[in-house]
């Protein structure tokens, strides 16, 4: 079983995790913020998080604005004897609330900023892997050499992951999260939540005819292909029930 989790939990919460985890059976992903923006509390329950199951957890951080430096990543590794494993996820708009997320714009350089830390994790033997929404066509070509050299993890897609709230509701991601959640219980297994929420995702990229970010998706062969969906859907969600050329961002 995997858990994505910020590891921010009470000392009770932890002890109780520690009798119960079947340590062969479980990992964690835990997504840790960058340094300027990380709380004293924050810090204080996470080292006691990654000093008590350390060899279970692989990190994840979340990139919301182009500028992020990620060697604090490697530093957490080393010190706590993490998983040399770090997932990097786009931060999406978020249906039906403002947040902090990255302009189109960045995404080049956000790119370039990847493919830096890709090598230098490379070289400290630690492997990458992106979570969905990045787009094929904003790596080069030698940008995507270097990825698969190191072993990088990457698939151009967007498809439902399945979160589960402390109310035990689920929707079919954070950037939905406000989008028609349903009660875990209404599920017989995580296969049937998948096609309920795929289904859900599929229908209104449908509807509002949504192709992808960039007016170039519409024709790309890659899309095509399926090997790129074109970027995240949540815009298809954000559209005015338009989601053709006009609600399109134009490429960098
Ligand atoms: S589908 Fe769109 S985002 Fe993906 S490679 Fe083609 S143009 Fe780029």
């Amino acid at each position: 079983m995997k858990v994505f989790t910020n590891g921010c939990v009470s000392p009770e919460l932890l002890s109780a995790l520690k009798r119960i985890l079947v340590p062969n059976r479980t990992m964690f992903l835990v997504n840790v913020n960058q340094p300027a923006q990380r709380t004293d509390g924050e810090d204080g329950k996470q080292q006691a998080f990654f000093e008590t199951f350390s060899g279970l957890c692989g990190l994840s951080c979340n990139i919301y604005e182009p500028g992020m430096d990620f060697g604090f990543l490697i530093d957490h590794i080393e010190r706590y004897k993490l998983r040399r494993k770090i997932r990097m996820g786009l931060a999406h708009p978020l249906v039906g609330e403002p947040n902090s997320h990255l302009d189109t714009s960045s995404f080049p350089e956000v790119a370039r900023r990847i493919v830096e830390f890709v090598s230098r994790c490379d070289r400290h033997g630690i492997t990458v892997s992106l979570d969905c929404g990045f787009t094929l066509c904003d790596f080069t070509d030698e940008q995507l050499g270097i990825m698969t050299r190191a072993q990088t993890s990457m698939k151009f897609i967007c498809d439902p992951i399945i979160d589960i709230g402390p109310d035990l509701r689920i929707w079919a991601c954070l950037p939905l999260s406000n989008v028609a959640p349903r009660p875990l219980a209404e599920f017989s297994d995580m296969t049937a939540a998948i096609v309920h929420f795929r289904e859900l995702v599929n229908r209104v990229t449908d509807r509002h005819g949504f192709y992808g970010l960039y007016p170039e998706c519409r024709t790309c062969k890659y899309r095509q292909r399926g090997t790129c969906v074109g970027g995240y859907r949540t815009r298809a969600f954000t559209g005015d029930g338009q989601c053709s050329s006009a609600t399109v961002v134009k490429k960098p």
